[in-house]
This record gives structure tokens, C-alpha cells and sequence, in this order.
């Protein structure tokens, strides 16, 4: 029988109802003779609320223990889950990510999947289960330690099932009805796409848009997975959503597809170094042998042979790079007069792939920002991106501004 997978995000299994409401449209695609295979997150604030019992227990955790607590939310969704399909007289059964297994890198908090054997799972299908619920999120490591797959991993997970049981589609049940043109709790003027190509998809994930986890993009993208992103309270269960899909099965689009921000950045600035051959080199690896996420990175002008060096990271990075830079400068390896955080800042960026041909979006962002006074601290740029580093009490204002500027709550 066909396989069809439905990935149900936080806040559609937040409560018994709602576990309930998820399971009648499981119901539905049975009926129509599809084994699903649905995959559950956390219910809402629960994955939350573990990663703070952890950071309270242990703040400089073990990652194999912060695993085994924060992967626990959604054994007890899988649970729930497959409980209320079998009041429903649907045969189905719950499977933790070991079970299956999901085999994953012991990459602890951030791991990769590597594998997922389908057969335990068909050996089931084909006694007459008719849904595997699958825990998201979770998997096992070489060592047979539980692993998670970083916050949002669901979606991962959903796609990687899709592609590992060649399933006929990936449908992600979310609290949007779908892709908008920017976070629709930022602006009513936001509109929902029908269709949205993969790659802009995937740089909005990886900007801050939170509606998909990056890498489920990325897997989408290589599997060739037909991703789909709706609404699990709507009432009719066929609205279509938005389809994460080639470029070339988008017929019209407007060159900005969107606005993506995220909050979560510092601005990081090494006051004074030499201005010599070799001096980013050493202070980047630096950053990179600690584990530092570097994203921008601005070299100002050189006086009398001394230089500032800006670079944008996490904020929960900041105590890391500021540990290794300090590091670095007590070996010897770099000199330089004081590191200063900026933690009050904000990345808002516009993407779309019309970019590569269209001309002067920049300008006309850089405009926009100016209009409104607002000061661009590092800018950063792709063949289909624009990224800007503002200060963070003005990104909602900026994300208005550039969404109309565009004027993207209109169709291209
Ligand atoms: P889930 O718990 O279902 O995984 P998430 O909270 O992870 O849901 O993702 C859905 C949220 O993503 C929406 O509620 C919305 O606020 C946010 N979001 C950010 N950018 C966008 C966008 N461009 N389109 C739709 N939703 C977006
Ligand atoms: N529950 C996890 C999280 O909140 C995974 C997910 O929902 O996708 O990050
Ligand atoms: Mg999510």
C-alpha cells in the first residue's frame, strides 16, 4: 500500500483533544488505503520546559543526559497517539526513535541521521498495522546512547521517514496554514504561498523562519521528497497548504519570496589586532575549534597597523567565543585590546532566487532601512540573500517596512 507521512508539530498535540482531532485526520488517509506513518513532537512548551530542568540541574550539562531528558516529551505524544487510534479501531502502534532504529551521529543535541532501516516497520505493515507513530526528534547514536537531532528536529525526522519508505508525500501539520512571505505573527499583511521553491525555502528556514528545521529542507531537497506545510485545525482536511518544490513548478514569482529574521544573534567585535597576513585565519580558528557558529564577519578599516574584526554568532555562543578568544590571546597566537558582546541585536534578511537576475535589491533594501532610520550594522549577502544586522528593538519595524517596500502581500 502507498505510504504517506504526517508530521504533527507541537501545538497540534498540545492537548488530548488535540491529539484527538490530529488522529480523526490519520483516520481519513487510512481510509482512502494509505499506511501513514505519523511522526509527533513534544506537546507545546514541553521540550522547553526539560531543556530548563537541565540547564537547572547542570550548567555545563553532559549532552548524552541532556538528550535522555529532552528527547522524553515525545515518547509521551507517540504514546498518546497511537493510544487514541486504537480507540478509534485503527491498528497502530507507538515506535521510540532506538526502536526503530533511527540510527544517528553521536552528535549529542545536534546529531545527523544516518540511517533508517524500513524493515521493522513494514514487518508490522504487512501483519496489518496500519500506522507507525513515531516519536520525532529522537534517534540512537553508534553507542547506543539516545540521541536529539537539534530544536525543530521533527521535521527531520518526518522527512527522513518519507524518504527512507519512498512515501507518496510528506504532510508537516502546523499552528500556520502554511509558508508565508514572513513570520504572520510579525505582520497581518503577510501572505501564504502555494508553492515555494526549495531553496528559498531553505535559506528562510536557515535565516530564522522556524515554520521548517533547515535540514528537513535540505533532506527534502536531496530526496526529492514532496513536502507539503498545512494547518492541523482547519476543518477541511483537503486545504491545500503550501508544497515545498522545485523552481521549475513555480510558473510566477515575485524576486523577494520573503522576509526571514532572527533574534537570536550577537554582534561580537575584537577591539585593536595587527593588521597582518594571517591574523583572521588565526582568530577563526580559533572560534571554530570552540565550536563557534560564525556567521557574519566585517574587517573595518586600518589605522597605524591596528584593526577592529566584527564577526555575528548565537547568543548562547557568546561566554564560548569570548572563553576562546581570550584563550587564543594567553598562548600568544592573537593580540588584541578588549572584546565587546552586543546582544541587542537582530538579523533580518530578504531572499529570493528572481535575485540572480534582478538588480538592485540591496539598494532598494538599504533604502528602505535608511527611510526608516535604521542603522545597518553588518550586512552579508548570497547569490539569493540579503542579510542585515540591526538593532533588535527595531526588527519588527524593519521586517514591516521591507515586506511592503516589496510589496510581497501581493502575488508575482
Ligand atoms: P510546530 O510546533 O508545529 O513545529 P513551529 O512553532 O516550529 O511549529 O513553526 C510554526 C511557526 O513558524 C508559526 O507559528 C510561525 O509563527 C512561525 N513562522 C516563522 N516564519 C514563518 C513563515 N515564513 N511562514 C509561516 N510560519 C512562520
Ligand atoms: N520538541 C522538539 C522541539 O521543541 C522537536 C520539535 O518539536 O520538532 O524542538
Ligand atoms: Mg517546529
Amino acid at each position: 500500500m502507498p505510504v504517506l507521512v504526517m508530521k504533527f508539530g507541537g501545538t497540534s498535540v498540545a492537548t488530548l483533544d488535540r491529539i484527538r482531532r490530529a488522529a480523526k485526520r490519520v483516520g481519513v488517509e487510512v481510509a482512502k488505503g494509505y499506511d501513514v506513518i505519523v511522526i509527533v513532537s513534544a506537546m507545546s512548551g514541553k521540550t522547553n520546559e526539560l531543556v530548563g530542568w537541565v540547564n537547572e540541574t547542570s550548567p555545563m550539562y553532559d549532552a548524552r543526559e541532556y538528550d535522555a531528558v529532552v528527547s522524553s516529551g515525545e515518547n509521551v505524544t507517540a504514546g498518546l497517539m497511537a493510544l487514541t487510534l486504537q480507540e478509534m479501531d485503527i491498528p497502530a502502534r507507538s515506535w521510540q526513535g532506538w526502536q526503530v532504529p533511527v540510527k544517528t551521529t553521536s552528535a549529542h543535541s545536534s546529531a545527523r541521521i544516518e540511517d533508517i532501516p524500513p524493515a521493522n516497520i513494514n514487518a508490522k505493515f504487512a501483519e496489518g498495522m496500519r500506522v507507525a507513530v513515531v516519536a520525532g526528534f529522537q534517534g540512537v547514536s553508534p553507542e547506543g546512547r539516545i540521541t536529539t537531532l537539534g530544536r525543530g528536529g521533527s521535521d527531520t525526522t518526518a522527512v527522513a521517514f518519507a524518504a527512507a519508505f519512498d512515501a507518496e508525500r510528506c504532510d508537516i501539520y502546523t499552528d500556520v496554514d502554511g509558508v508565508y512571505t514572513t513570520d504572520p505573527r510579525i505582520t497581518d499583511k503577510a501572505r501564504k504561498l502555494d508553492k515555494i521553491a526549495f531553496e528559498e525555502m531553505l535559506e528562510l528556514a536557515s535565516l530564522g523562519a522556524k515554520v521548517l528545521q533547515t535540514r528537513s529542507v535540505e533532506l527534502a531537497m536531496r530526496y526529492k521528497v514532496k513536502l507539503r506545510v498545512l494547518s492541523s485545525f482547519e476543518e477541511q482536511s483537503d486545504s491545500a497548504g503550501t508544497l515545498v518544490c522545485d523552481e521549475e513548478e513555480i510558473m510566477e514569482s515575485n524576486v523577494v519570496a520573503g522576509v526571514a529574521f532572527s533574534r537570536d544573534e550577537a554582534k561580537m567585535t575584537l577591539v585593536s589586532v595587527a593588521d597582518r597576513p594571517g591574523i583572521a585565519a588565526k582568530i577563526f580558528t580559533a572560534l571554530s575549534d570552540a565550536g563557534v557558529n560564525v556567521d557574519m564577519i566585517v574587517q573595518n578599516i586600518a589605522e597605524e597597523g591596528r584593526t577592529d574584526m566584527t564577526w555575528s554568532c548565537p547568543t548562547d555562543q557568546v561566554k564560548r567565543a569570548e572563553a576562546a578568544v581570550h584563550k587564543a590571546k594567553d598562548a600568544g597566537v592573537i593580540n588584541f585590546q578588549e572584546v565587546i558582546a552586543d546582544t541587542d541585536v537582530a538579523k533580518v534578511s530578504v531572499v529570493g532566487i528572481g535575485m540572480r537576475s534582478h538588480t538592485g535589491v540591496a539598494a532598494k533594501m538599504f533604502q528602505v532601512l535608511s527611510s526608516e532610520s535604521i542603522n545597518i550594522k553588518v550586512i552579508t549577502t548570497s547569490e539569493i540573500k540579503i542579510s542585515v544586522l540591526i538593532d533588535r528593538k527595531y526588527m519588527e519595524l524593519a521586517v514591516q517596512a521591507l515586506h511592503d517596500a516589496f510589496e510581497l502581500e501581493k502575488a508575482g
